[in-house]
C-alpha cells in the first residue's frame, strides 16, 4: 500500500466576487501544494460546471446564472503540466432546496467560500493523456 500522510491543514474564507476555481488553484500553486484534498462550503453568485461526454471524449459546459448555495465541493490536488493542479466537484443547491451540480470550471463566482485544505506529504501524482479515457488522468 502507498499510503499518504496528511501533514497540514489549511482553513479560511475565499475572496468574495473570486473565481472559485482560480482561488484555490492560486493558493495551492503559492504554497507549492503538489497533493492533497479540498472541501468547501458556501454560496455562488453563479456558477460554470461542465459535464464531460463519455461518448464524444469532450466537456460539455454549463451555466447557471443564480445565487446558489455550495452543498459541498470536493477535489483533489495533483500535478500537471509541472505545477499543482486543483481538479474538483461540486454541488449547489437553489432556493427550493433543488441541488445541481457537475465538474467545477472557471467562471464560478464566490459569494461566500470556506474552505478546508489538507496537504498529504508522499509521491507526486502526475496527470498525463489517459487513452481509455481520452482524460488526463494519474499516470
Ligand atoms: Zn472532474
Amino acid at each position: 500500500m502507498n499510503l499518504m500522510k496528511s501533514v497540514q491543514t489549511y482553513m479560511g474564507k475565499l475572496n468574495h466576487d473570486g473565481d472559485l476555481l482560480n482561488e484555490l488553484t492560486q493558493f495551492c500553486q503559492e504554497k507549492n501544494i503538489k497533493l492533497g484534498r479540498i472541501q468547501a462550503i458556501g454560496a455562488v453568485k453563479k456558477a460554470t460546471l461542465a459535464y464531460y461526454n463519455q461518448d464524444k471524449r469532450e466537456y460539455e459546459y454549463f451555466t447557471l446564472d443564480k445565487h446558489l448555495e455550495i452543498l459541498d465541493l470536493v477535489g483533489n490536488i495533483s500535478i500537471r503540466d509541472g505545477k499543482p493542479m486543483v481538479h474538483a466537484h461540486i454541488t449547489l443547491a437553489d432556493q427550493e432546496g433543488k441541488a445541481f451540480g457537475g465538474h467545477l470550471a472557471e467562471g464560478t463566482i464566490i459569494f461566500a467560500c470556506e474552505a478546508v485544505i489538507e496537504v498529504y506529504e508522499g509521491n507526486d501524482l502526475v496527470r498525463g493523456y489517459d487513452e481509455q479515457t481520452s482524460l488526463p488522468l494519474w499516470s
